[in-house]
């Protein structure tokens, strides 16, 4: 058996392979995602989510098939001919974020101002909307809840988006400081690829209604039209769905698991602090669910081989940082105990460095 520390796709809850099994035993996959049956599942996941994870009752909750969607999907029924974005990033998903408007925007022939900041000090003002990725998954860097809110003041009243892939389901978010939160389910929720949860203000639906661009079948008046009946657009992925359902039932509410991710990280971060020749990021920047660990590549690549034939997988390192870094996740999917080998293994072979 493998023990992962893969960032994404990563350690899945072992209660999943039941979970999958009780899905086909009751039947659920087989129903019409009209029926009454699938509404009420689809309806228990959205409460569960919302209760688990501490989500404000006044915002709206659905699904999407994944991060990357989410990113279309604000493109395209979110911004309209005039707007600007600000895409503040500093990292590889959050530059590819970036991308994906700029092209989106530019295929719609869609006259968007697009303003890129990586790392910058001063934000243009009053941009429509803007875009940060908080947790940095490529890099293990985070923007902390007190510097989003410095910079989401500073742009006050723009619309505020946040990709939170890797950080839904492992810290509490301070959902009222944004408009859009989504993250695909395969990092942080310890749940199969294949599907993201989106999560969105009351003064943001009522942009998308008012934008109401409803040409595909994704567009948001779509999805929102459909999720007030607690049902989807098209065909949804009902195993994602039901499988969410469980895990959200079974997991602590998340005060209680930010608190273990919390401590987690901060023993990992004074472990690795021992070994000088590996670099981690400063206190105000680190992410506490992504850990990335910096060193020459001939040592990144001889740590992560011997790992491998110890059964335990680091993650990568993820573009620029491919050969110099490599990145541990900190999940809370993922045991005590299994962290104690992965540390006991690391400790073995760095301690002759
Ligand atoms: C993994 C990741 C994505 C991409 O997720 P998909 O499910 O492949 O769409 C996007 N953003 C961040 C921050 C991620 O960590």
């Amino acid at each position: 058996m493998l023990l992962s520390f893969y960032p994404g796709p990563a350690k899945v809850y072992p209660q999943v392979s039941q979970y999958m099994q009780e899905a086909m035993q009751e039947g659920i996959l087989s129903l019409n995602h009209r029926s009454p049956a699938f509404m009420s599942l689809c309806e228990a996941t959205i409460e569960n989510c919302r209760e688990k994870l501490a989500i404000p009752a006044n915002y709206t909750l659905f699904f999407t098939s994944s991060a990357t969607e989410c990113w279309e999907i604000i493109a395209q029924s979110f911004l309209q001919e005039g707007d600007s974005v600000l895409h503040y990033y500093r990292g590889a998903f959050g530059e590819k974020w970036a991308d994906y408007t700029e092209k989106l925007c530019d295929y719609a022939s869609k006259q968007v101002r697009i303003f890129r900041h990586e790392d910058a000090t001063s934000l243009p003002t009053n941009p429509t909307l803007a875009c940060f990725t908080p947790n940095e998954t490529s890099n293990g860097t985070a923007i902390n809840d007190s510097a989003l809110r410095k910079l989401i003041k500073e742009i006050s009243p723009a619309f505020v988006a946040c990709d939170v892939t890797s950080s839904l389901g492992g810290v509490q978010l301070p959902f009222k400081l944004g408009d859009i939160w989504f993250a695909s389910v395969q990092k942080c929720l310890g749940l199969p690829a294949g599907m993201a949860i989106c999560i969105m203000s009351p003064r943001a639906v009522k942009r998308a209604y008012e934008i109401g661009e409803n040409a595909r079948y994704n567009s948001l008046t779509n999805i929102l039209d459909n999720i007030q009946k607690f049902q989807t657009p098209y065909t949804p992925n009902i195993l994602g769905i039901y499988l969410l359902n469980k895990v959200m039932q079974q997991v602590a509410p998340i005060a209680e698991v930010d608190a273990m991710i919390r401590r987690r990280a901060k023993d990992w971060y004074a472990f690795l602090a021992q070994y000088k020749k590996y670099s981690t990021h400063g206190n105000f920047t680190r992410s506490p669910t992504v850990l990335c660990v910096e060193s020459k590549p001939a040592k990144i690549h001889h740590l992560k081989t011997e790992m491998q034939n110890r059964h335990i997988v680091l993650g990568n390192g993820y573009a620029k940082g491919k050969d110099n870094s490599f990145r541990i996740a900190n999940f809370p999917a993922i045991t005590e105990e299994e962290i104690a080998v992965c540390k006991a293994n690391l400790a073995n072979l760095l301690v002759s460095e």
